[in-house]
Protein backbone atom coordinates (compact mmCIF):
# COMPACT_ATOMS: atom_id res chain seq x y z
CA UNK A 1 0.00 0.00 0.00
CA UNK A 2 1.27 3.29 -0.88
CA UNK A 3 2.13 6.05 1.60
CA UNK A 4 0.85 9.60 1.09
CA UNK A 5 1.84 12.26 3.87
CA UNK A 6 0.70 16.30 4.59
CA UNK A 7 -0.11 18.54 7.71
CA UNK A 8 -3.60 17.79 8.36
CA UNK A 9 -6.02 15.67 6.61
CA UNK A 10 -9.72 17.12 6.34
CA UNK A 11 -12.31 13.98 5.89
CA UNK A 12 -15.59 15.45 4.23
CA UNK A 13 -16.16 17.97 1.51
CA UNK A 14 -19.15 19.60 2.67
CA UNK A 15 -19.20 23.50 3.76
CA UNK A 16 -17.42 22.93 6.76
CA UNK A 17 -14.53 20.73 5.12
CA UNK A 18 -14.11 22.90 2.54
CA UNK A 19 -14.50 26.25 4.04
CA UNK A 20 -11.80 25.06 6.73
CA UNK A 21 -9.28 23.20 3.96
CA UNK A 22 -9.14 26.75 2.54
CA UNK A 23 -8.52 28.46 5.42
CA UNK A 24 -5.33 25.95 6.13
CA UNK A 25 -4.06 26.24 3.11
CA UNK A 26 -3.77 30.13 3.65
CA UNK A 27 -1.83 29.37 6.74
CA UNK A 28 0.63 27.55 4.62
CA UNK A 29 -0.54 24.15 5.68
CA UNK A 30 -0.32 21.28 3.29
CA UNK A 31 -4.27 20.02 3.18
CA UNK A 32 -5.56 17.10 1.65
CA UNK A 33 -9.61 16.82 1.58
CA UNK A 34 -11.05 13.39 1.52
CA UNK A 35 -14.81 13.07 0.25
CA UNK A 36 -16.46 9.87 0.06
CA UNK A 37 -19.43 10.72 -2.24
CA UNK A 38 -19.50 14.31 -3.95
CA UNK A 39 -18.35 17.39 -2.62
CA UNK A 40 -21.49 19.02 -1.00
CA UNK A 41 -23.46 15.76 -1.78
CA UNK A 42 -24.51 15.46 1.68
CA UNK A 43 -26.55 17.84 3.50
CA UNK A 44 -25.07 21.28 2.45
CA UNK A 45 -26.08 20.77 -1.22
CA UNK A 46 -29.54 19.72 0.17
CA UNK A 47 -29.57 23.15 2.69
CA UNK A 48 -32.17 26.27 1.61
CA UNK A 49 -29.11 28.39 1.45
CA UNK A 50 -30.07 30.91 3.82
CA UNK A 51 -27.44 32.81 5.80
CA UNK A 52 -30.15 33.31 9.04
CA UNK A 53 -28.83 36.37 10.73
CA UNK A 54 -31.73 34.38 14.06
CA UNK A 55 -34.70 36.51 13.30
CA UNK A 56 -36.04 33.07 12.87
CA UNK A 57 -35.01 32.01 15.83
CA UNK A 58 -35.70 34.66 17.81
CA UNK A 59 -39.31 34.40 17.56
CA UNK A 60 -38.93 31.26 20.01
CA UNK A 61 -37.44 32.25 23.45
CA UNK A 62 -35.70 29.21 23.49
CA UNK A 63 -33.39 29.72 21.24
CA UNK A 64 -32.80 33.49 22.09
CA UNK A 65 -29.28 31.82 22.18
CA UNK A 66 -28.63 30.66 18.42
CA UNK A 67 -29.90 34.04 17.30
CA UNK A 68 -27.40 36.25 19.63
CA UNK A 69 -24.68 33.64 18.05
CA UNK A 70 -26.06 34.10 14.43
CA UNK A 71 -25.58 38.22 14.60
CA UNK A 72 -22.45 37.85 13.39
CA UNK A 73 -22.37 35.71 10.65
CA UNK A 74 -23.95 37.31 7.43
CA UNK A 75 -21.55 40.05 7.73
CA UNK A 76 -18.74 37.48 7.73
CA UNK A 77 -20.18 35.90 4.24
CA UNK A 78 -21.48 39.39 2.81
CA UNK A 79 -17.69 40.91 3.18
CA UNK A 80 -16.59 37.07 0.85
CA UNK A 81 -19.32 37.37 -1.45
CA UNK A 82 -18.00 40.94 -2.00
CA UNK A 83 -14.43 39.89 -2.49
CA UNK A 84 -12.57 41.30 0.86
CA UNK A 85 -13.43 38.54 3.50
CA UNK A 86 -11.14 35.59 4.35
CA UNK A 87 -12.20 33.86 1.73
CA UNK A 88 -12.82 34.76 -2.09
CA UNK A 89 -17.02 34.25 -3.02
CA UNK A 90 -17.41 36.21 -5.42
CA UNK A 91 -18.56 34.20 -8.11
CA UNK A 92 -21.15 33.02 -5.41
CA UNK A 93 -24.47 33.72 -7.15
CA UNK A 94 -27.35 35.70 -4.52
CA UNK A 95 -30.22 34.49 -5.28
CA UNK A 96 -31.92 36.81 -3.06
CA UNK A 97 -31.08 39.57 -0.87
CA UNK A 98 -34.23 39.32 1.62
CA UNK A 99 -37.02 36.70 2.91
CA UNK A 100 -40.99 37.68 3.40
CA UNK A 101 -42.02 36.82 7.01
CA UNK A 102 -45.78 36.74 8.08
CA UNK A 103 -48.65 34.79 9.42
CA UNK A 104 -51.46 33.73 7.75
CA UNK A 105 -53.43 34.25 11.54
CA UNK A 106 -54.45 38.12 12.65
CA UNK A 107 -53.49 38.06 15.87
CA UNK A 108 -50.57 36.20 17.10
CA UNK A 109 -49.71 37.29 20.09
CA UNK A 110 -46.16 36.39 20.58
CA UNK A 111 -44.82 36.42 16.79
CA UNK A 112 -46.81 39.93 16.35
CA UNK A 113 -44.67 41.66 19.46
CA UNK A 114 -41.76 39.93 18.96
CA UNK A 115 -41.82 41.49 15.03
CA UNK A 116 -43.01 44.64 16.32
CA UNK A 117 -40.11 45.02 18.89
CA UNK A 118 -37.48 43.52 16.04
CA UNK A 119 -38.86 46.04 13.60
CA UNK A 120 -38.31 48.94 16.41
CA UNK A 121 -34.62 47.64 16.59
CA UNK A 122 -34.67 48.19 12.40
CA UNK A 123 -33.78 44.15 12.42
CA UNK A 124 -37.02 43.81 10.03
CA UNK A 125 -38.91 46.17 8.32
CA UNK A 126 -42.58 45.95 8.06
CA UNK A 127 -43.73 45.53 4.78
CA UNK A 128 -46.60 48.12 4.37
CA UNK A 129 -50.02 46.21 2.62
CA UNK A 130 -49.56 48.40 -0.94
CA UNK A 131 -46.44 46.40 -1.13
CA UNK A 132 -47.19 43.35 -0.45
CA UNK A 133 -46.33 40.58 -3.25
CA UNK A 134 -49.61 40.03 -5.19
CA UNK A 135 -49.29 35.88 -4.33
CA UNK A 136 -49.99 37.26 -0.55
CA UNK A 137 -52.23 40.11 -1.24
CA UNK A 138 -54.79 37.41 -3.40
CA UNK A 139 -54.61 35.18 -0.42
CA UNK A 140 -56.84 35.11 2.47
CA UNK A 141 -56.93 37.78 5.64
CA UNK A 142 -53.32 37.89 6.85
CA UNK A 143 -51.74 39.35 10.18
CA UNK A 144 -48.59 41.89 8.89
CA UNK A 145 -45.87 40.66 6.90
CA UNK A 146 -42.56 41.93 7.37
CA UNK A 147 -39.09 41.59 5.11
CA UNK A 148 -35.80 40.26 6.79
CA UNK A 149 -32.74 41.13 5.44
CA UNK A 150 -31.51 37.66 5.11
CA UNK A 151 -29.74 36.39 2.15
CA UNK A 152 -30.61 32.88 0.07
CA UNK A 153 -27.19 31.85 -2.30
CA UNK A 154 -26.91 29.36 -5.05
CA UNK A 155 -25.47 26.67 -3.00
CA UNK A 156 -23.76 24.79 -5.27
CA UNK A 157 -22.15 28.32 -6.49
CA UNK A 158 -20.71 28.19 -3.21
CA UNK A 159 -19.67 24.36 -3.14
CA UNK A 160 -17.77 25.20 -6.84
CA UNK A 161 -16.05 28.30 -5.03
CA UNK A 162 -14.78 26.61 -1.81
CA UNK A 163 -13.50 23.72 -3.94
CA UNK A 164 -11.57 25.90 -6.95
CA UNK A 165 -8.67 26.87 -4.86
CA UNK A 166 -8.19 23.52 -3.58
CA UNK A 167 -8.09 21.80 -7.58
CA UNK A 168 -5.28 18.64 -6.93
CA UNK A 169 -6.20 18.20 -3.59
CA UNK A 170 -9.77 16.82 -3.36
CA UNK A 171 -9.46 12.56 -2.91
CA UNK A 172 -12.35 11.06 -4.34
CA UNK A 173 -12.23 7.84 -1.38
CA UNK A 174 -13.91 6.51 1.75
CA UNK A 175 -11.92 5.28 4.98
CA UNK A 176 -11.43 1.66 5.11
CA UNK A 177 -9.78 1.81 8.68
CA UNK A 178 -8.40 4.19 11.29
CA UNK A 179 -5.27 3.81 12.63
CA UNK A 180 -4.70 5.10 16.12
CA UNK A 181 -1.88 6.00 17.82
CA UNK A 182 -1.77 7.56 21.62
CA UNK A 183 -4.36 10.05 21.45
CA UNK A 184 -5.66 10.06 18.49
CA UNK A 185 -4.82 9.02 14.91
CA UNK A 186 -1.50 7.94 13.36
CA UNK A 187 -3.05 7.41 10.15
CA UNK A 188 -5.97 6.56 7.79
CA UNK A 189 -6.17 3.47 4.85
CA UNK A 190 -8.28 4.71 2.30
CA UNK A 191 -10.42 3.60 -0.44
CA UNK A 192 -9.85 5.19 -3.26
CA UNK A 193 -12.89 5.38 -6.11
CA UNK A 194 -10.79 3.72 -8.35
CA UNK A 195 -10.64 0.72 -6.05
CA UNK A 196 -6.74 1.01 -5.02
CA UNK A 197 -5.96 1.57 -1.47
CA UNK A 198 -3.90 3.77 0.13
CA UNK A 199 -2.18 4.83 3.47
CA UNK A 200 -3.10 8.82 4.05
CA UNK A 201 -0.45 9.85 7.03
CA UNK A 202 -0.74 13.52 8.78
CA UNK A 203 0.18 15.79 11.64
CA UNK A 204 -3.88 15.91 11.89
CA UNK A 205 -6.95 14.87 11.26
CA UNK A 206 -10.15 16.68 10.90
CA UNK A 207 -13.62 15.42 10.57
CA UNK A 208 -16.27 17.28 9.04
CA UNK A 209 -17.81 14.39 7.44
CA UNK A 210 -21.44 14.98 8.55
CA UNK A 211 -23.34 12.06 8.94
CA UNK A 212 -19.51 10.15 8.60
CA UNK A 213 -18.36 11.53 11.79
CA UNK A 214 -20.47 9.29 13.69
CA UNK A 215 -18.12 6.44 12.72
CA UNK A 216 -15.28 8.84 13.27
CA UNK A 217 -16.68 9.48 16.97
CA UNK A 218 -16.67 5.82 17.81
CA UNK A 219 -13.24 5.07 16.56
CA UNK A 220 -12.02 7.79 18.33
CA UNK A 221 -13.53 6.73 22.14
CA UNK A 222 -16.54 8.99 22.00
CA UNK A 223 -19.20 6.44 21.85
CA UNK A 224 -22.38 6.53 20.12
CA UNK A 225 -24.19 9.44 22.18
CA UNK A 226 -21.81 11.95 20.98
CA UNK A 227 -24.18 12.61 18.17
CA UNK A 228 -27.44 12.45 16.70
CA UNK A 229 -29.58 12.77 13.63
CA UNK A 230 -32.99 14.50 13.26
CA UNK A 231 -34.35 13.46 9.88
CA UNK A 232 -35.78 15.84 7.38
CA UNK A 233 -38.13 15.36 4.06
CA UNK A 234 -37.91 18.24 1.67
CA UNK A 235 -40.90 18.95 -1.03
CA UNK A 236 -39.67 20.13 -4.20
CA UNK A 237 -42.52 22.10 -6.53
CA UNK A 238 -41.07 22.26 -10.11
CA UNK A 239 -42.30 24.63 -12.97
CA UNK A 240 -43.19 27.65 -10.66
CA UNK A 241 -42.60 30.45 -12.90
CA UNK A 242 -42.00 32.72 -9.79
CA UNK A 243 -39.65 33.09 -7.15
CA UNK A 244 -40.52 33.57 -3.64
CA UNK A 245 -38.67 33.37 -0.89
CA UNK A 246 -40.32 33.19 3.13
CA UNK A 247 -41.28 32.07 5.83
CA UNK A 248 -45.07 31.42 6.89
CA UNK A 249 -45.56 31.58 10.69
CA UNK A 250 -47.79 30.31 13.07
CA UNK A 251 -48.13 30.52 16.92
CA UNK A 252 -45.67 27.53 16.77
CA UNK A 253 -41.90 28.28 17.49
CA UNK A 254 -40.93 26.81 14.17
CA UNK A 255 -42.23 28.25 10.84
CA UNK A 256 -44.98 26.11 9.38
CA UNK A 257 -42.88 26.61 5.48
CA UNK A 258 -39.97 27.97 4.95
CA UNK A 259 -39.62 28.15 1.45
CA UNK A 260 -36.49 29.51 -1.29
CA UNK A 261 -36.53 29.12 -4.69
CA UNK A 262 -33.96 27.32 -7.07
CA UNK A 263 -33.74 28.23 -10.73
CA UNK A 264 -34.08 25.00 -13.13
CA UNK A 265 -34.42 24.95 -16.85
CA UNK A 266 -36.80 28.10 -17.62
CA UNK A 267 -38.84 28.23 -14.48
CA UNK A 268 -38.14 27.72 -10.64
CA UNK A 269 -38.08 24.89 -8.24
CA UNK A 270 -39.67 26.00 -4.81
CA UNK A 271 -37.62 23.98 -2.12
CA UNK A 272 -39.86 23.39 1.54
CA UNK A 273 -38.54 23.20 4.41
CA UNK A 274 -39.66 24.28 7.97
CA UNK A 275 -42.23 22.25 10.42
CA UNK A 276 -43.61 20.52 6.58
CA UNK A 277 -40.52 18.71 6.52
CA UNK A 278 -39.78 17.56 9.75
CA UNK A 279 -43.56 16.33 10.13
CA UNK A 280 -43.16 14.23 6.53
CA UNK A 281 -39.97 12.76 8.01
CA UNK A 282 -42.24 10.61 9.33
CA UNK A 283 -44.65 9.44 5.99
CA UNK A 284 -43.84 8.00 3.66
CA UNK A 285 -42.97 10.33 0.34
CA UNK A 286 -46.15 10.28 -1.29
CA UNK A 287 -48.11 10.85 2.10
CA UNK A 288 -45.33 13.52 2.44
CA UNK A 289 -45.72 15.06 -1.30
CA UNK A 290 -50.07 15.16 -0.37
CA UNK A 291 -49.69 16.60 2.92
CA UNK A 292 -47.14 19.57 1.91
CA UNK A 293 -49.17 20.11 -1.27
CA UNK A 294 -52.23 20.70 0.95
CA UNK A 295 -50.12 23.19 2.85
CA UNK A 296 -49.26 25.05 -0.21
CA UNK A 297 -52.51 25.59 -1.71
CA UNK A 298 -54.06 26.62 1.56
CA UNK A 299 -50.98 29.34 1.35
CA UNK A 300 -51.04 29.88 -1.52
CA UNK A 301 -54.37 29.77 -3.19
CA UNK A 302 -53.92 31.34 -6.18
CA UNK A 303 -51.28 30.01 -7.69
CA UNK A 304 -51.57 27.54 -10.29
CA UNK A 305 -50.93 24.21 -8.36
CA UNK A 306 -52.30 21.89 -11.51
CA UNK A 307 -49.62 22.43 -13.62
CA UNK A 308 -46.76 21.82 -10.78
CA UNK A 309 -44.65 18.61 -10.67
CA UNK A 310 -43.82 17.04 -7.11
CA UNK A 311 -41.01 15.36 -5.69
CA UNK A 312 -39.07 15.18 -2.68
CA UNK A 313 -35.86 14.22 -0.86
CA UNK A 314 -34.80 12.49 2.34
CA UNK A 315 -31.88 14.28 4.20
CA UNK A 316 -30.69 14.03 7.70
CA UNK A 317 -29.22 17.33 9.38
CA UNK A 318 -25.96 15.79 11.76
CA UNK A 319 -25.11 16.99 14.53
CA UNK A 320 -23.40 16.58 18.52
CA UNK A 321 -25.67 15.51 20.73
CA UNK A 322 -28.27 18.05 22.17
CA UNK A 323 -29.90 16.75 25.84
CA UNK A 324 -33.01 17.39 24.22
CA UNK A 325 -32.79 16.11 20.60
CA UNK A 326 -32.94 20.06 19.11
CA UNK A 327 -30.91 22.06 16.93
CA UNK A 328 -27.39 22.54 19.03
CA UNK A 329 -26.72 26.49 19.71
CA UNK A 330 -23.19 26.79 18.48
CA UNK A 331 -20.31 24.93 16.09
CA UNK A 332 -18.90 22.33 17.89
CA UNK A 333 -15.64 20.46 18.09
CA UNK A 334 -14.03 17.65 20.14
CA UNK A 335 -10.85 16.90 20.55
CA UNK A 336 -8.99 14.10 20.83
CA UNK A 337 -4.86 14.24 20.75
CA UNK A 338 -3.99 15.19 16.81
CA UNK A 339 -7.60 14.36 15.78
CA UNK A 340 -10.70 16.89 16.05
CA UNK A 341 -14.36 16.08 15.03
CA UNK A 342 -16.62 19.23 14.01
CA UNK A 343 -20.15 20.49 13.31
CA UNK A 344 -20.95 23.69 11.70
CA UNK A 345 -24.63 23.35 13.03
CA UNK A 346 -25.60 25.56 9.82
CA UNK A 347 -24.23 26.46 6.76
CA UNK A 348 -23.95 29.94 8.26
CA UNK A 349 -21.52 28.28 10.82
CA UNK A 350 -18.85 27.64 8.44
CA UNK A 351 -16.80 30.55 9.04
CA UNK A 352 -17.20 30.28 13.01
CA UNK A 353 -16.38 26.30 12.92
CA UNK A 354 -13.33 26.85 10.86
CA UNK A 355 -11.92 29.67 12.99
CA UNK A 356 -12.33 27.25 15.89
CA UNK A 357 -10.82 24.39 14.34
CA UNK A 358 -8.04 26.37 13.80
CA UNK A 359 -7.48 27.65 17.54
CA UNK A 360 -7.89 24.31 18.59
CA UNK A 361 -4.51 23.38 20.52
CA UNK A 362 -4.40 20.08 18.11
CA UNK A 363 -3.78 21.76 15.08
CA UNK A 364 -1.90 24.66 16.51
CA UNK A 365 0.61 22.75 17.86
CA UNK A 366 1.86 20.61 14.95
CA UNK A 367 4.56 21.17 13.29
CA UNK A 368 4.91 21.02 9.49
CA UNK A 369 6.78 17.97 8.40
CA UNK A 370 10.16 17.94 7.37
CA UNK A 371 9.42 16.08 4.11
CA UNK A 372 8.17 17.68 1.05
CA UNK A 373 3.60 16.74 0.90
CA UNK A 374 2.78 14.13 -1.27
CA UNK A 375 1.56 14.86 -4.62
CA UNK A 376 -2.50 14.23 -4.32
CA UNK A 377 -3.38 15.74 -7.97
CA UNK A 378 -2.78 12.04 -9.71
CA UNK A 379 -5.37 10.34 -7.31
CA UNK A 380 -9.16 9.99 -8.35
CA UNK A 381 -10.40 13.85 -7.55
CA UNK A 382 -13.86 14.44 -5.92
CA UNK A 383 -15.75 17.09 -7.77
CA UNK A 384 -19.12 18.60 -6.84
CA UNK A 385 -22.12 17.09 -6.57
CA UNK A 386 -26.03 18.24 -7.23
CA UNK A 387 -28.44 19.87 -5.51
CA UNK A 388 -31.70 17.29 -5.20
CA UNK A 389 -33.70 19.01 -8.08
CA UNK A 390 -31.11 18.48 -10.23
CA UNK A 391 -30.49 15.06 -8.94
CA UNK A 392 -33.13 11.95 -10.73
CA UNK A 393 -36.20 12.22 -8.66
CA UNK A 394 -39.87 10.59 -9.44
CA UNK A 395 -41.56 13.88 -10.02
CA UNK A 396 -45.25 13.18 -9.72
CA UNK A 397 -48.33 15.63 -10.80
CA UNK A 398 -51.48 15.53 -8.39
C1 LIG B 1 -32.64 20.27 4.22
C2 LIG B 1 -31.66 21.13 4.92
C3 LIG B 1 -31.76 22.52 4.80
C4 LIG B 1 -30.81 23.33 5.45
N1 LIG B 1 -30.88 24.68 5.24
C5 LIG B 1 -29.96 25.49 5.83
C6 LIG B 1 -29.99 26.87 5.58
O1 LIG B 1 -30.79 27.37 4.80
N2 LIG B 1 -29.06 27.64 6.21
C7 LIG B 1 -28.14 27.12 7.07
O2 LIG B 1 -27.34 27.88 7.63
N3 LIG B 1 -28.06 25.79 7.30
C8 LIG B 1 -28.95 24.96 6.68
N4 LIG B 1 -28.90 23.61 6.89
C9 LIG B 1 -27.81 23.05 7.70
C10 LIG B 1 -26.55 22.93 6.84
O3 LIG B 1 -26.85 22.45 5.56
C11 LIG B 1 -25.54 21.99 7.51
O4 LIG B 1 -25.31 22.40 8.84
C12 LIG B 1 -24.20 22.03 6.76
O5 LIG B 1 -24.35 21.90 5.37
C13 LIG B 1 -23.31 20.88 7.27
O6 LIG B 1 -22.14 20.91 6.53
P1 LIG B 1 -21.01 19.79 6.72
O7 LIG B 1 -19.93 20.16 5.80
O8 LIG B 1 -20.71 19.64 8.17
O9 LIG B 1 -21.74 18.42 6.35
P2 LIG B 1 -22.12 17.78 4.93
O10 LIG B 1 -22.56 18.80 3.96
O11 LIG B 1 -23.09 16.69 5.25
O12 LIG B 1 -20.75 17.20 4.41
C14 LIG B 1 -20.16 16.04 4.93
C15 LIG B 1 -19.42 15.35 3.79
O13 LIG B 1 -18.65 14.28 4.34
C16 LIG B 1 -18.68 13.22 3.43
N5 LIG B 1 -18.35 11.98 4.15
C17 LIG B 1 -19.09 11.27 5.03
N6 LIG B 1 -18.43 10.19 5.47
C18 LIG B 1 -17.23 10.21 4.85
C19 LIG B 1 -16.08 9.34 4.89
N7 LIG B 1 -16.06 8.26 5.64
N8 LIG B 1 -15.02 9.64 4.12
C20 LIG B 1 -15.02 10.75 3.33
N9 LIG B 1 -16.08 11.61 3.26
C21 LIG B 1 -17.16 11.34 4.01
C22 LIG B 1 -20.10 13.24 2.88
O14 LIG B 1 -20.19 12.55 1.66
C23 LIG B 1 -20.35 14.74 2.76
O15 LIG B 1 -20.01 15.25 1.49
C24 LIG B 1 -29.81 22.76 6.24
C25 LIG B 1 -29.71 21.37 6.37
C26 LIG B 1 -30.62 20.56 5.71
C27 LIG B 1 -30.48 19.09 5.82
Amino acid sequence: MNSYHCDVVVVGGGVAGLWTANRLVQQGRSVVVLEAKALGGGQTLASQGILHGGVKYGIDGAKREIAHQLRDLPPRWLACLGGQGELDLKSVRVLAREQLLWSRDRILGGFASAMARKAMQGVVEEVPKNHWPEVIRSSPPTGSLYAVQEVVLDILSVVTALSKPLHGKLIAGDIHQFIPRESGLAALEVALANGAQIRLEAEAFVFTAGTGNERAAEALGFGSTATQRRPLRMVMARGMNFPFYGHCVTASPKPRATITSHPSDDSWVWYLGGEIAEKGAALNPSETIERTAKEMRAIFPSVGWHTVEWACHAVDRAEPRDSDGRLPPEPYVMARGNTLVAWPAKLVYAPLLATRILASPSLMNISSKTLPPSDFSKLPQASPGCPPWLLPQAWTRL
